[in-house]
C-alpha cells in the first residue's frame, strides 16, 4: 500500500481553496485541464475538510483519475494493497474509490464499519462473469478440489471459496496448494489470468464444458490441472499483439509492461508482466527511456504526475468504464449523505472472510 505521497499529503492539508489549486497545478499541470482543475480544487478541498471532521478514510485504486488519486486520497494501490489497509484502518468510515467488489472486501474486513461506495454502478465484467450458484455447481462436479478465487468476484462468490487472490499473489497461492499435494484446482474466473498463472506455474489448464453447453476440455484425463472459467476484464483483452508492435515500430526504445489479465499471446510479447504495484515499482526503479503501460490508461497518468522525469507513452482510449463512474462529484456526495453503503449478509461476510484472510497471508 501506498500512504499519500507528501505532496499529495499537502493538497490535502491545504487551508483554502486556492492553495489547493496551486498545489493541485503544480502536481497535475500538463495532465489535468486548467479548467477542469479549478473545478476539481474545490471539490477536493470541500472533501478533505469533511472527511477529516467524520474520521473517514478514503482508499483510492491505482486506475482513479489523477485529479482524484493526488487530491483526496490517504492511501492508493492496488486490491491486495487497498485490502490489507482496510483491514488496519482504525477509520469510522472507509470510502473506497474503486468499484463494488474491492468496496464489499473491505466490508467483509471490516464488517462494523462504514464501508461507502461513491458511486452505486461501478461494477467489473470479471466480478459479474461468475455467480455463488456457478461456484456450487463446479464444486459439485470436482468434489474436493480447492477453489481459488480472483479477488475481483462478488461476496457471494468469495463465500464458496477457499483462498482468494490477486494478480500480485495468484501465482503463489497456486503453487502453495500444489506443493499441499492438490493435483486439481479450480481457479477463477479470469480466464486470461489463469492461463498466464498456468504459463508461470508450468501447471496446464483446462476449461471444463458449461451447463450452457460450450464445449470445453475434460480435466479427469490430467493428472496436475488448473480448472478454469471464462471471465475476462472487458479493458484488458483489448490490449493486442499488434498494439505492441506498432509502438516499437515507432519507438523502439519503449519498455512495454502488460497486466496479467491482458491476453498471454500480449503478456509474452512484452517486456513486462506484473500487477498495478509491480509496473509502478518498475517504473520507479529501473530506468528506461519510456514506458508504455498495458493497463488502464488513468494509471499511466497517474504514474506520469509522480515521475515527472520518465517519459510515458499511453493508448488513452483504453478507460475502465466502471472505475471512471467514481468521480470527485460523487466522492464528495458521499461524505455528504452517507452513500452508497455497502451491506452483506452475516453469513456471507463470515464465509468470504476465511477466504480472505487466507489471501491475506500469501504474499
Ligand atoms: S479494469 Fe477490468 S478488472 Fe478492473 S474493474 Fe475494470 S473491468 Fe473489472
Amino acid at each position: 500500500m501506498q500512504k499519500a505521497l507528501e505532496e499529495d499529503r499537502k493538497i490535502q492539508d491545504a487551508k483554502s481553496v486556492q492553495e489547493t489549486l496551486d498545489l493541485m497545478r503544480g502536481k497535475l499541470e500538463g495532465i489535468v485541464p486548467e479548467f477542469e482543475l479549478a473545478i476539481k480544487a474545490e471539490l477536493a478541498f470541500k472533501i478533505n475538510q469533511l472527511k477529516k471532521g467524520m474520521n473517514a478514510v478514503i482508499l483510492a485504486h491505482n486506475y482513479m483519475e489523477p485529479a482524484l488519486f493526488h487530491s483526496v486520497a490517504d492511501y492508493s494501490g492496488d486490491s491486495l494493497e487497498l485490502a490489507r489497509i482496510s483491514a488496519e484502518s482504525d477509520a469510522d468510515i472507509i470510502v473506497f474509490c474503486g468499484v463494488r467488489f474491492m468496496a464489499e472486501t473491505a466490508k467483509i474486513l471490516n464488517p462494523d464499519r462504514i464501508v461507502l461506495l461513491p458511486a452505486e454502478k461501478a461494477g467489473c465484467s470479471l466480478a459479474q462473469s461468475i455467480t455463488g450458484e456457478d461456484v456450487r455447481q463446479l464444486k459439485n462436479r470436482y468434489p474436493g478440489v480447492p477453489v481459488v478465487s480472483y479477488v475481483n468476484t462478488y461476496a457471494e462468490v468469495k463465500a464458496e471459496t477457499d483462498y482468494c487472490c490477486t494478480s500480485s499473489n495468484a501465482a503463489a497461492v497456486i503453487r502453495y496448494l500444489a506443493d499441499k499435494g492438490h493435483d486439481k484446482i479450480i481457479f477463477l474466473p479470469d480466464e486470461y489470468l489463469a492461463k498466464n498463472v498456468a504459463a508461470e506455474t508450468g501447471i496446464p489448464i483446462l476449461f471444463p464444458s458449461r451447463p450452457d453447453g460450450s464445449k470445453g476440455g475434460d480435466p479427469e484425463n490430467l493428472k496436475r490441472v488448473l480448472i478454469g472459467w471464462r471471465g475476462r476484464c472487458e479493458v484488458h483483452e483489448k490490449f493486442t499483439v499488434e498494439d505492441i508492435e506498432n509502438v516499437r515500430a515507432q519507438f523502439t526504445d519503449t519498455v512495454i509492461l502488460a497486466h496479467p489479465e491482458c491476453s498471454p499471446e500480449v503478456v509474452k510479447a512484452a517486456d513486462f508482466s506484473g500487477s498495478t504495484k509491480r509496473m509502478i515499482e518498475y517504473v520507479r526503479n529501473i530506468d528506461a527511456p519510456r514506458y508504455l503501460l498495458l493497463t488502464e490508461c488513468s494509471m499511466g497518468d497517474n504514474i506520469a504526475a509522480e515521475n515527472p522525469d520518465r517519459e510515458m507513452l499511453r493508448l488513452c482510449s483504453v478507460r475502465c468504464p466502471h472505475m471512471n463512474l467514481i468521480t470527485l462529484e460523487d466522492t464528495l456526495k458521499a461524505l455528504r449523505e452517507m452513500r452508497f453503503r455497502i451491506e452483506l449478509p452475516d453469513d456471507i461476510i463470515k464465509k468470504a472472510r476465511r477466504s480472505l484472510d487466507r489471501m491475506l497471508q500469501i504474499k
